[in-house]
């Protein structure tokens, strides 16, 4: 009689990159050790969000992972292939509470397109046209002159840069600057 294979498959998180940025509000999954639904949970909580399921399952999918740039397309795929019954409705609102809490950040590339960012901290990103992906831009090295001053009573909350790419066929990349502000 052969003995039954109970050797555990550990699971692998070699996956998992430590990205140590200044300002980048830093994530259990960095810690292999750590369990990552409690953490999301924690998360959750510390942005004033209640755990419930649905936000659970949706936070799982986002920041279980290292940081990632998101549509709610692409989430709600996700959610459908983890067998969680989420409506893309859901998907829109728990990503829009997600935002307003903090967690994410929104990078909007082209029209009406939203990508959701769990890096929040404020950096550049490449939009990739052909196959359309958001990917960060490393490092600081862009520099943004000539910036407006804001009008009366406003200041300028941030100034995001996209990058839009194509393959290169001798047309040039355009650049696009984004800014937004707040009073
Ligand atoms: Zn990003």
């Amino acid at each position: 009689m052969s003995g039954s294979p109970l050797k555990a498959t550990l699971p692998v998180t070699d996956a998992v990159q430590p990205r140590l940025q200044p300002d980048h509000i830093p994530w259990p999954q960095k810690t292999p050790a750590s369990c990552p639904i409690s953490a999301v949970k924690t998360r959750l909580r510390t942005a004033g969000l209640r755990p419930t399921r649905q936000r659970m399952a949706l936070g799982w999918l986002l920041f279980a992972k290292g940081d990632r740039h998101v549509s709610a397309e692409m989430l709600y795929e996700e959610a459908i292939r983890a067998r969680e019954p989420l409506s893309l409705a859901t998907v829109y609102n728990t990503l829009r509470q997600f935002s307003e809490a903090g967690l994410l950040r929104q990078v909007s590339v082209s029209g009406p397109k939203t990508f959701f960012d769990t890096n929040v901290s404020e950096h550049h990103h490449f939009y990739n046209e052909e196959d359309e992906t958001v990917v960060d831009i490393p490092g600081s090295t862009i520099q943004v002159a000539g910036l407006p001053d804001a009008p009366e009573g406003m200041e300028i909350s941030s100034v995001e840069v996209i990058v839009r790419l194509r393959r290169a066929d001798g047309e040039e990349t355009q650049m696009r600057v984004a800014g937004s502000r707040h009073s």
